[in-house]
């Protein structure tokens, strides 16, 4: 008699299941976790602060110094 058994290092249920990988630190992105997708790119809650600094970096400024140039 044979008993279907899945791989230990697989975990079943809602939550763990890998969806994707984070752009930045490719870590995997699993089913249920918080993200970030925008423009092909994934990024994990740990890279938030660089990938939106990254994604926004055209509307980067330096408060006050305009009219020192
Ligand atoms: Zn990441």
């Amino acid at each position: 008699m044979h008993f279907k058994t899945d791989p230990p290092a697989v975990k079943r249920g809602p939550y763990g299941r890998p969806c994707g990988r984070c752009s930045l630190c490719g870590r995997t992105l699993l089913r249920g976790e918080q993200g970030w997708y925008l423009n092909g790119r994934s990024a994990c809650a740990d890279c938030f602060p660089a990938f939106a600094r990254a994604e926004l970096a055209d509307c980067e400024i330096v408060f006050g110094t305009e009219e020192e140039a």
